[in-house]
């Protein structure tokens, strides 16, 4: 055996890194796509989204502008123009990862996959079927939005989160189950457009996983907009279809009338039509492929990797992990570490987390101290008229190693990156809170949260 040919199936981050990754190692690479290449990522989740989210900032932006000294009339989003525009982002983005994909050599072949053994796979193209043998496989097939069974998903008002990046029009009035990431960030899409959003979390907090301070601070933000958030509850059924809208009942009694439905209560993953039952990989409860550190299956020489194995479902991670398992299979030792994995919602004021919460520090029976500081107490902050939020970290008591960090506020998603560096480089607070940082920036909120929690802060009590 050769060694060195490798079949990678999905072109979304994780399989497209993870070859461009084998081909600069010498491998020959067949990668195996029946859609788009970019996956759910360039396609379907976070350019598209982060591309009207620019949209729609830039129009809160501009109905703040009197603030900031500067008179705009007749302020008017073109809903057309923004699904064009992010139409042509995506198509940009999509058109760069296959330029790359040739430069590298990396043989595209476009089809559904489907495996016949270990070293086998056979593609349905649009010519025909095609057999492709490798020494490696590597599964990238990521993940789908979780459906509800209750509910009528062929009818025209109910969305997930891909119908919701193809409309045509605003919707009127919008009832988003799940208030976890997408949910929140679609409301940030939404509400600037004038929709009358009602969010529905069965949890006690939307962004249920984040620190409580940040998931009450989100809360209180959105209901200031005048979104209506109901927390502790769930979607019973749906009492009415109608042609534009639905009438849906909340398990507090509440009815809901609105003329779209977005679900977005999670991701599973997507391993549909890929005849795994030929391989006898181990499979967790929820369907995710089980992995080791080095992104193996229980099969030596099949390599798992992105949505598909579950865990983190965000494109970084995806990348590194399509990193982490082409290096192992080409001989290069590497292993995946998630102790410092950025978290960014990019929701308006965004969050970005990283590391250990409090409350996960205090699980663990590590003894632990907070830095925070509060934006509004930045220089930089003011000046940009963007106050709401705080950075904040979680520092080991004795050693002042820096375990865990969490932003909300502008920029937050930038900003995570120093402390992402102080956990994976395992810095404390003193040498966060002894570099010098420039001044006026938002970055000096990272510093004077260190410095906040050595006990020595300058702009705050
Ligand atoms: C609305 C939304 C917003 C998001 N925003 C962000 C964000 O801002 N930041 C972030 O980090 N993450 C974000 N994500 C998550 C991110 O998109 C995913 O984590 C990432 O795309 C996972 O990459 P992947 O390669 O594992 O899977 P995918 O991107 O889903 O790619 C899998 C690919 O495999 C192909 N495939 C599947 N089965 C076969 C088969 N049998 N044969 C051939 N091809 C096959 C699919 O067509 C697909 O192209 C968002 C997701 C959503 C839904």
């Amino acid at each position: 055996m050769s060694d060195n040919k490798v079949i990678i199936v999905g072109a979304g981050p994780a399989g497209y890194v993870a070859a461009i990754r084998a081909a600069q190692l010498g491998a020959e690479v067949s990668l195996i796509e029946e859609a788009q290449v970019g996956g759910t990522c360039l396609n379907r989740g976070c350019i598209p989204t982060k591309s009207l989210l620019a949209s729609t900032e830039a129009l809160s932006l501009i109905r703040r502008a009197k603030r900031l000294g500067i008179e705009v009339d007749g302020i008017k989003p073109d809903f057309t123009c923004m699904m064009e525009r992010k139409n042509e982002v995506v198509s940009r983005v999509v058109k760069g990862v296959e330029y790359l994909l040739k430069a590298n050599k990396v043989k595209l072949v476009k089809g559904k996959a489907s495996f016949l053994d270990l070293h086998k796979v056979e593609v349905k193209t649009p010519e025909g079927k095609e057999k492709i043998e490798g020494d490696f496989t590597i599964m990238a097939t990521g993940s789908k939005p979780v459906l509800l069974p209750f509910i009528d998903f062929n009818h025209p008002a109910v969305l997930t989160s891909e119908r919701a990046l193809e409309l045509t029009q605003i919707p009127q009035s919008l009832l988003i189950v799940g208030a976890g990431v997408i949910g929140c960030e679609f409301a940030s899409i939404f509400g600037p457009l004038g929709t009358q959003i009602t969010m529905v979390e069965m949890m006690d907090r939307i962004l249920p996983q984040e620190d409580k301070r940040i998931s009450l601070m989100m809360k209180q933000i959105l209901q200031k907009r005048g979104i209506n958030i109901f927390t502790d509850t769930r979607l019973e059924e749906i009492a009415d279809y109608q042609k534009d809208g639905l009438t849906a009942r909340l398990d507090n009694g509440e009815k809901i009338s609105a003329e779209k439905m977005l679900i977005c209560v999670g991701r599973s993953p997507y391993t549909e039509g890929l005849s795994l039952e030929n391989l006898d990989l181990r499979l967790d409860q929820k369907g995710n492929i089980t992995v080791n550190e080095r992104m193996q299956t229980s099969e030596q020489r099949v390599y798992a990797i992105g949505d598909v194995v579950g865990g983190y479902l965000l494109a970084h991670v995806a990348f590194e992990e399509g990193i982490v398992a082409v290096e192992n299979a080409l001989g290069v030792d590497s292993k995946i570490d998630y102790t410092s994995i950025p978290n960014c919602i990019f929701t308006s004021p965004q969050i970005a987390t990283v590391g250990l919460t409090l409350d996960k520090a205090r699980e663990r029976g590590i003894e632990v101290k907070i830095g925070r500081f509060r934006f509004s107490a930045s220089g930089k902050a003011q000046a940009l008229d963007e106050t709401d939020g705080f950075v904040q970290l979680v520092v080991e008591e004795e050693s002042g190693e820096v375990l865990g960090g969490q932003i909300i506020g502008p920029h937050a998603a930038d900003l995570v990156h120093e402390i992402a560096l102080a956990i994976r480089w395992e810095l404390t607070v003193d040498e966060i809170g002894s570099t010098v940082h420039a001044h006026p920036t938002l970055s000096e909120a990272v510093m004077e949260a260190a410095k906040k929690a050595q006990g020595k802060p300058i702009h705050m009590t």
